[in-house]
């Protein structure tokens, strides 16, 4: 059997390293918001490039905290992908915002430019891209419109660690840049966590006041904070996975590679641009008849998944907050079918994938 991810596997090869953090942020005694945390933020922002990283306890809060922190006025529209995971929506909802879906271009999966320019409003605020499955939005035309239409612009990372725009790292183009590290992610903690960046040294500070009861002095609260920090032993452990981040990276490309060498041509592969590093979170084909073939490879021991089974405005949470007709997501949706690609299969498991896919009947 080919599991689709087995996390246990994933982090096999790094045990020693993170049993030897996890030791000693339980000697320590000191839990949350401490030294693990602060050299976590100092070392990320450095991967990154930006002057600031804030820690806090999971993607969805990097994502509501940093739309809050724009400080738009309540109620402002703010431009979505319609394909994105339901996170980015979610946060927008929680900061008191109107999510307003815009299509994806059909051959990349991510946000359409054309199609955002023509989704302003005079309520239009902010956009929040998605960069799905590990490949950039194409930023170089976003950031040109959210400069002409005075938009704010958040980046959800929460798929992107690494990912590249003409040599630029995704979360260094727009206002924030929003990860997550839950397990599965690129750089995934053992447990819940994530984290902002930017460059702005006003989002910095009100990030971090936000995720702690909106102070950063003890007993002082500046704002209406929550509590959503990130605890010494997840930013330890992020630590150690964080320097061997880009070696996981190049081992999903490596596998990509075998993907795209040898998937037969009748499914639609990933698309590919020079300009673009792709990092595969998540390695997306698609097939008309997607069912029958999850169902046959299953039958072959090959675990596959969907991203998403059902796309955002078809959930029931979103009845009478999403309408309208999304057809570019409502048939990514149905075809969409994604192979295993993480850090802990080798060449050989996906060239056996390849070789099983090739008997497949189409
Ligand atoms: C995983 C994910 C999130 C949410 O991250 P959590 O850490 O699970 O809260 C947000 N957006 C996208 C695109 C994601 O894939």
């Amino acid at each position: 059997m080919i599991e689709y991810e087995s996390l246990a596997n994933s982090n096999q090869q790094f045990m020693r390293e993170l049993e030897t953090a996890a030791t000693n942020v339980i000697r320590s005694g000191w839990y949350v918001l401490g030294h693990e945390v602060t050299e976590f933020e100092k070392e990320f922002a450095t991967w990154v490039g930006t002057r600031h990283c804030i820690g806090v306890a999971n993607g969805l809060d990097a994502l509501i905290l940093s739309i809050e922190a724009l400080m738009l006025p309540k109620g402002s529209e703010i431009l979505v992908a319609s394909n994105t995971y339901i996170a980015t929506i979610l946060a927008i909802i929680r900061a008191g915002h109107k999510p307003v879906l815009v299509e994806p271009d059909a051959e990349t999966f991510n946000i359409d430019p054309l199609q955002i320019t023509a989704s302003i409003t005079s309520a239009t605020r902010a956009i929040c891209v998605t960069h799905l499955f590990g490949k950039a939005c194409r930023m170089d035309d976003i950031c040109a419109i959210a400069n002409e239409y005075g938009l704010k612009l958040i980046e959800d990372c929460a798929q992107s660690h690494g990912a590249k725009l003409s040599g630029r790292m995704t979360g260094t183009f727009g206002d924030a840049g929003c990860f997550s590290f839950y397990p599965t992610k690129n750089l995934g903690a053992i447990g819940d966590a994530g984290a902002v960046v930017t460059d702005n040294d006003e989002i910095a500070d009100r990030l971090r006041h936000l995720r702690n009861y909106g102070s950063k002095q003890k007993y002082i609260n500046k704002y209406v904070g929550v509590n959503s920090r990130l605890d010494e032993m997840q930013a330890a452990l992020l630590r150690v996975k964080l320097r061997h981040l880009d070696e996981m990276t190049e081992h999903k490309r490596n596998l990509a590679r075998v993907y795209f060498k040898n998937l037969p041509d009748w499914m639609a592969l990933p698309h590919q641009k020079e300009d673009e590093y792709d990092v595969f979170h998540i390695f997306g084909v698609r097939y008309q008849e997607r069912d029958r073939l999850k169902s046959w490879l299953l039958e072959q021991g090959v675990k596959t998944e969907i991203h998403y089974p059902i796309p955002p405005h078809r959930q029931e949470a979103m009845q009478g907050i999403l309408q309208g007709d999304y057809p570019i997501a409502d048939k990514l949706h149905e075809t969409e079918l994604s192979l295993p690609i993480s850090v802990g299969h080798t060449i050989e498991d996906v060239q056996l994938v390849t070789n099983i896919i090739k008997q497949f009947k189409i």
